[in-house]
This record gives structure tokens, sequence and C-alpha cells, in this order.
């Protein structure tokens, strides 16, 4: 360890001067080297600039053939030079030529010197370039000589990056190449936009300090924030039953407490760096360490640190917030190592264009949140986070699971044609907004929107809808950080009927357990949980649970009618039960006096093919019903709704599942009872199509699929579809798709036909 007036921190300290001084980026960069080679009393001193292709160019040089300076250029990898800035470590070798990456260059005339010490010139986990010393004889350069040119690399990057040296890549321009990411879908949609990260990176500009002790007394306290914070996360519901969350902050825990990793940053300080350069300097340090190892357990160990390494210089320059609070550019793409539902929420929505995440699926709450506010999303974009840089174009392609980072202008062209194909798309739909969903041959269609947020309720009007056909009252438990009590409830049922402004709103009562876990509910883990213990089983067993919604139901509903629907009823006793409990709950409102709700319709949802064969039965029973046809079709075809081997297995335009609807149509017919379909056939204009030839009356779909579906109802002939319909009922066909794709172009129905999507594939 050096003491701070050693003579790397004189070293540095000149640095700094002469950075400061008047004259071009390349006469500082040259005055560098000098420098630099005259207090390490080395002959030679080279800076090599990595550029976009990877290789990497002599920027400067002190001792040898000044002709070669920007004229020798390394390939990606090539000699010493390369391997340092591919592994990002240093080289230390008392003979050069002898070591197997060694590539000599005539031009240069370097093959005098033997001893050499290499190091990477890092700014933010990126390699900016390497900074060499050469001696003639074969000496050994000691630690203190390699530790002072690691931290003499830092203050270059500063130099670097300020992007003052013309040529040198600097910043975000250092990441000019064009990437990309391949993740999973979370939510529709094509977003075009510029990077936001959501934890923004601390980018460490004062980098010494006179006064260790200080520097120490600052990294104190945060260490004590940062495992506090660590603490309190793990104490925290969310993460009290033992899984993969837990175990990534159990992994955080011991980091935070490590006393190698504290000791080293300790160390760096007591050089006389600052306490947030020397957790960089650490950090830079055990990404090298960690590049070399081929073991995915060691890589994802070094995420965590190099998570809990940006977490802890954020708490010691005093930005702890996201990026939701500070300016955002007009069309934002968030990025996030991993993100909760409401920290999407925080986001101002009219700057909000998309979201990628690296470590979140299809089925996390924050993809919900991101299909709930229209955003195109990804996840599992493994690598996004070293990758993106904020203020980097960006296009987010969830049709194709792609982020295309700093693309190509030709790219950018054509996801511009397809964008403002969409938009013009959505305008015409928009258009349709108050246009009454009426068949050419005048059947009148009630199209519904589903939701489950407040935040869902906005659409309603602007989408045209004639109410809501679904709310799924889960999804608020679901991004809440605890279970909603009573009077919380109430005040957001109340809020969604106020936003409703007399439109009818069917909530179903909570469909809890399957895909959708609460995580502050102590659950047992099930080996089938889509067939489990969920939604109207889990309520009526913990009828503590359901009596509250009730009761905040009632209430919130005071003086207008409150439709309710049971999720998962496979017996018709289970609707009785239910009804039972309705009856008590309203009773006991009643005896308290609270302001009655007005009518009230109790309906149960068709998604349990038992209840196929109790149709006459349920139907006296309830007041309505809703076809959930995403369950009914998974466990129609024992095909699990969210295995994507499974996805395109079974169609659900098959006789099997028409023959199953139509059964239903036919029961609520005879009983004279209201049907809808609430599942995601209703939003697809093909699929919506077959209902109304069915017989539906009435659907109720993501708001995504309104426009799409009433322009398809407004060019439909819904009296000839459904002369077709038995046939197609009568087929022995495993799908009769494509006979109404025929019947649709027939008679001109408009299917709204997607444009194609755009590939191109990049080498990153
Ligand atoms: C369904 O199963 O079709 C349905 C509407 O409910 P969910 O998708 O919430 O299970
Ligand atoms: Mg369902």
């Amino acid at each position: 360890m050096s003491p701070p007036d050693s003579g790397p921190m004189i070293l540095i300290r000149r640095l700094r001067q002469i950075m400061a001084e008047r004259g071009t980026g390349q006469e500082r960069l040259d005055k560098i080297v000098r420098q630099i080679a005259n207090l390490m009393v080395a002959e030679v001193c080279s800076i090599y600039v990595r550029r976009q292709d990877g290789s990497l160019e002599l920027f400067a040089n002190e001792g040898l053939n000044p002709d070669a300076v920007h004229k020798t250029h390394m390939k990606r990898g090539e000699g010493l030079v390369g391997l340092i800035a591919e592994s990002g470590d240093a080289v230390n070798l008392a003979e050069a030529h002898t070591h197997p990456s060694f590539s000599y260059r005539p031009e240069t005339g370097e093959e005098i010197y033997h001893s050499f010490l290499g190091v990477p010139v890092i700014r933010s986990g990126n390699v900016l370039g390497v900074l060499v010393v050469q001696n003639r004889t074969q000496r050994h350069y000691t630690e203190d000589e390699e530790e002072g040119l690691q931290t003499t690399a830092m203050v270059l990057a500063e130099h670097l990056a300020s992007g003052d040296v013309a040529g040198a890549l600097a910043g975000p321009g250092a990441r000019v190449k064009v990437s990309l990411i391949k993740g999973q879908a979370m939510s529709e949609g094509i977003a075009m936009g510029h990077i936001v990260m959501h934890q923004p990176r601390v980018i460490v500009r004062a980098l010494l300090s006179d006064d260790p002790q200080r520097e120490l007394q600052r990294l104190s306290p945060a260490l004590e924030m940062l495992r506090g914070s660590i603490d309190a996360m793990l104490d925290r519901r969310e993460v009290a039953e033992p899984g993969e969350h837990r175990d990534v902050l159990e992994t955080y825990r011991m980091f935070a407490h490590d006393a190698g990793w504290v000791g080293r940053i300790e160390e760096s300080i007591g050089a006389g760096l600052t306490a947030e350069a020397a957790v960089e300097r650490v950090r830079n340090d055990m990404r090298a360490r960690m590049l070399k190892r081929q073991d995915t357990y060691w890589k994802e160990r070094f995420r965590d640190l190099d998570d809990l390494s940006d977490r802890l210089l954020r708490t010691l320059v005093g930005k702890t917030g996201t990026a939701a609070t500070g300016a955002l550019p007009e069309d934002a793409i968030v990025v996030a190592r991993n993100m909760g539902p409401s920290e999407l929420l925080d986001y101002d929505r009219s700057k909000l264009r998309g979201v990628v995440i690296e470590e979140g699926g299809a089925a996390s709450h924050v993809a919900i949140v991101a299909r709930t506010l229209g955003i195109a999303a990804l996840g599992q974009a493994s690598g996004v986070i070293e990758m993106a840089e904020a203020g980097d174009a960006a296009i987010v392609d969830a049709d194709t699971g792609e982020l295309h980072l700093r693309p190509s202008a030709d790219l950018i062209a054509a996801y511009s044609d397809r964008v403002r194909f969409k938009a013009r798309r959505q305008q015409r739909y928009a258009g349709l907004r108050d246009v009454p969903a009426v068949t050419r041959d005048g059947v009148k269609i009630s199209l519904n929107m589903n939701a489950g947020l407040l935040v869902d309720m906005a659409q309603l009007a602007a989408s045209g809808a004639d109410g809501v056909g679904l709310f799924r009252t889960e999804l608020e438990f679901m991004i809440s950080s605890g279970l909603p009590m009573k009077d919380r409830q109430t005040e957001m049922y109340r809020k969604i009927l106020d936003a409703a402004d007399g439109r009818p709103v069917v909530f179903r009562s909570l469909d809890i357990g399957g895909d959708k876990m609460l995580p502050y509910l102590r659950h047992d883990k099930e080996e089938n949980p889509a067939m489990g213990w969920r939604a109207v089983r889990m309520t009526l067993d913990r009828s503590g649970l359901f009596r509250a919604q009730l009761r905040a139901l009632l209430k919130a509903a005071a003086g207008r009618d409150l439709r309710l629907m049971l999720p998962m009823i496979s017996q018709t006793s289970e609707y009785e039960r239910a009804r039972v409990i309705l009856e008590e709950e309203l009773l006991m409102s009643r005896r308290f006096g609270w302001p009655e709700a007005g009518k009230i319709h109790l309906g149960a949802m068709i998604e349990v093919p038992a209840l196929l064969l109790q149709l006459d039965r349920i139907f006296t029973l309830a007041d309505f019903a809703s076809i959930g046809s995403n369950d009914l079709i998974q466990f129609l075809f024992a095909a699990d709704r969210n295995n994507p081997r499974m996805a395109n297995r079974y169609d659900p335009l098959s006789p099997p599942v028409l023959r199953a609807l139509k059964m239903i149509v036919d029961a609520a017919a005879r009983a004279q009872r209201p049907l809808t379909l609430c599942g995601e056939l209703a939003g697809r204009p093909v699929e919506a199509m077959a209902l109304v030839g069915l017989g539906f009356r009435s659907i109720s779909m993501a708001a995504a699929g309104l426009g799409p579906v009433k322009a398809m109802v407004l060019s439909l002939d819904a009296g000839r579809l459904a002369e077709r319909m038995p046939a197609m009922l009568d087929s022995d066909a495993p799908s009769v798709r494509a006979e109404l794709h025929r019947f649709a172009t027939e008679t001109n129905v408009d299917l709204g036909v997607e444009p194609p999507a755009i590939h191109e594939s990049f080498t990153i």
C-alpha cells in the first residue's frame, strides 16, 4: 500500500494538472505519456485506445518510433495489448517476448525492450484502452508500481471519456457498436427511444484524496446503510419464503459483510483514492478476475457484487433514488436489472415508451404492469445492464423479443415504417371509438374491456368499450407489498367505479394461486399450482379474505349496482357456498346500517371443464356467466397456457373448443341468462369473429384488442357466418382457422393484417 504522497500519487497529481492545461486533447495525451515514463523511470510509455471494432490504436507514445502513432493497430485480442483489453486484467512481465500473446510490430522498434507492464483503462466497466510501460532491462515491476499504473489509468479514463481526444471513443460513444440482445416478450409492442438506466450508474470523477482518514469515515456509514438496507429488504414479507429473490439478497448480505471486499476498498483508500474511486477500483479488479472464469456460478456472484458496488457508490454520492424522479427523455426506454411493479408506475407515463429487464420474465409482476400501461417490454434480456448506456438510441421489439441497441440508420428507417403503419392503424381504430359495434346485418355486439389496475381505467373512455367485462382484482394485491386492508380495498374499488362513470364493471373475486402468487401470503409449494389451491377454492377455505373483499366491494358500490363473478367454479355447490357468504355479508352491512349497493349480480366463471357437464344447473343459480377461455382451453387440452412449447400445439379454433363454447351458448339461451367470454380469445379478430358466429353477443378483452375487433365486427355479416358454423363444428380437422380466414376473404371482413416482422442479425 502506498502512502498518499508516494510516487504514484505525485504522478496522478501531475496528470490532473496536465489535464487542466491549455492545448488539444492529443497534446495533453503526449504530455501524459512523457510524464508517466519520466516518473516511473520507464523508457517507453504508450496509450492504446479501443476502436468500435474492438481493435486498439496506438494514440500516444514516448520512447517508440513516433511515426507509429495512429498507424499501429492491434486487432481485437491481438498481442499483449489485446489480451489486456479483452481480459480487463493487468499483464506484468520481466520478459515480454517469450509470452505466447506477444506480437512483434517492426514499425514501433520495440524489440529492444524486454520488461512490460500494461493495465486496462476502464471506466464504468468499459475498457476504453490500454496503458503500457516498457523497459530495456528484464525487470519485474513491483506491486506498488502496478497499483500506481492502475490508478493512473483511472485518471486517464476520465480524460478519454471527456471526449477531448479527437478520434478516441468516449462515454456513450465508446459503445457505438450496434448490439442485439435477445429477451422474452413481457408486453407486446414496438418502442423506439432512448435508454434510461433505472438505477443510474455513478460516474466517479473525484478520484484522489489527501485525507484517507476522512474517506474511511465516509465509507463506514455508507457500508452501514447498505447493510441496513439489505437487512430491511430481507425482513420484508415479500421475501419471507425461501426462493430465488431471497437467495440473491442473502448473497448480497454475505458480500456486504465480506472482510476481503471491504478490506480491499480500505486499502485503496489508504493508497490515496477517494472512497468512491476505491469502490470502483476494486470492482474493476473483480471484473477482470471474473472475466477469466468460465463457470456461471462465479459469473452470477460477480453480478451480485457488481450490483452491490453500484449500490455502495450510490449511497456514497447520495443518489439512492431511481431514474423515475429525474429528468426523462421524451421517449424513455427504461433498463433495469430488476424492478418492482410499483417502481414502473413511478415513471411519467407520457414519456415512457418501453422497458427492458435483465432478469424478470413474462410472469413477473412488472410484466403485468407493463401490459396494463400498454408499453412494449422485454424480460430475461441477459447482458443488457452491461451493454446499454444512458442516452443510447434503442428499439424494443417485443413482437420478436429483441432489443436493438444503437441501431443502424437502415434499421431505424425500417422500424419507423412499421411504427408509422401501426400508428395509422391505431388512428383508424381511434376513429371508430364512438361508432356502435354493430355488424353489417345489424347485430349489436357488446365489446368490453379487461382491466386489473386502477391505471387501466383511464383507457375505458378512450377505448370506447361498453364497460369492464373482467376486473382482475388480484392484480392490485400482487403489486402491493402487503395484503391490502379492507379500507384500502374499499377506496380502490370506489375509485374504479367512479372512473367507470356509470359503465358496468364486472369485478372478479380474488384469483390467487396458480401463476399468481402473493409473496406475502403463506402458501405451500404445489406440484401443479394451476390445478391447485387457487381462486374460489382458496377464498372459500379462507373465508376471512373473501369476506373482507366482499365487504369492501359492497361498501364501494353504495348506491350503485355491483357485479361480481367467481373464478374457477368446478362444482355448482361452490357457487352456492359463495352466495351464502355474500348474503351473510349483505345482512351484516344492513345491520350496521351501511349505505346499500344497488342491484347485486353474482356470476360464475366457466373455465373448468367439469362445469360443462353442470351447465343447466349453474345457469339456474348464477345471475350471469363469463367464460374464462384461457383456463378452459388449457384444461380441455391439458396443455399448460404458460408453456411456450404448448403455445401452438392445439388451435383454440378447433372443433372440440368450438363445440364446448356452443354448448355454453345454448345453455345460456335456454336459461335466458347473460353470457360473455373474457379470455384472450376475445381480443383477436379471427377468434372474436368465430365467437360471434357461435352466437356470442358480448365479449371482453384487453384494451389493445378493442379497435381491431370492432373493425372486424363492423365489416362482418353475422348471419352468413352463422350459416357456415355448423359445418365447422362438425369438422374432423384439428383446426378450422383456414376456413374462417377463407370466409373473411370472401365476404371482406377486416381482420387487420400485421406488417411482416423485421429481423436483422448483428454480431455483438
Ligand atoms: C381466463 O382464464 O380466461 C381468464 C379470463 O382468467 P385469467 O386469465 O385471469 O385466468
Ligand atoms: Mg382464468
